[in-house]
């Protein structure tokens, strides 16, 4: 007793069994054909391009690395609160938090900060909610042409504080450029 399946995708298509004619069986049409395809694509647009010889135009609305950004007075922003994590689709975000000292004020903006912030390039989906979810406008997406290199170690993907923070030189030029407007 044969049992009939049933297609879900509707696309199913019977296979044959029948004879290959003497033609068929010489396969020149299905070579022929094969050729045809090819050469139809020597003559269309080439989706690639030679890279690193040259590079592809950035979409303006591109987002790239992501950047832990510092207020007006070099103070980095991060409070360690763990939204953007929570909020990580990837789970590619973790941190580790920090009493902040009497002494550490002009490093960190809040009481507590995040000793440890790192996020795992590997995972990273690119999707913005990290962003979104930051109530203390301390995590970007750059629009800079910053984009993640190729290595051929898995640990250099983890991106720690050291390739995160926003450095301070580009903090205070900021602040410098927003009092001179
Ligand atoms: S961009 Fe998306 S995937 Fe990447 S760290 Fe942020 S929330 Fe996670
Ligand atoms: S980047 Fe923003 S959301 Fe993430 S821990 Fe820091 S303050 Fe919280």
């Amino acid at each position: 007793m044969s049992i009939e399946t049933v297609s879900l995708s509707g696309r199913k298509t019977q296979v044959s069994n029948k004879k290959m004619t003497f033609l068929e069986s010489l396969y020149l049409v299905a070579i022929v054909k094969g050729l045809f395809i090819t050469i139809k694509h020597l003559f269309t647009r080439k989706v690639t391009i030679k890279y690193p010889e040259q590079k592809r135009e950035m979409s303006p609305v591109y987002r790239g690395q992501h950047m832990l950004m510092r207020d007006d007075e070099g103070r980095e922003r991060c409070t360690a609160c763990g939204l953007c994590a929570l909020s990580c689709p990837a789970e590619a975000i973790t941190m580790k938090a920090e009493e902040r000292k009497p002494e550490e004020k002009h490093l960190y903006r809040e009481e507590k900060y995040a000793s440890i912030y790192e996020i795992n390039m590997l995972r990273c989906i690119f999707c913005g909610l990290c962003e979104e979810a930051c109530p203390k406008q301390a995590i970007y997406l750059t629009t800079s042409k910053k984009i993640v290199q190729a290595d051929y170690d898995r640990g250099e993907f983890i991106y720690g504080k050291d390739k995160l923070v926003m450095p301070l030189e580009q903090a205070l030029n900021n602040t410098k450029l927003k009092t001179a407007n």
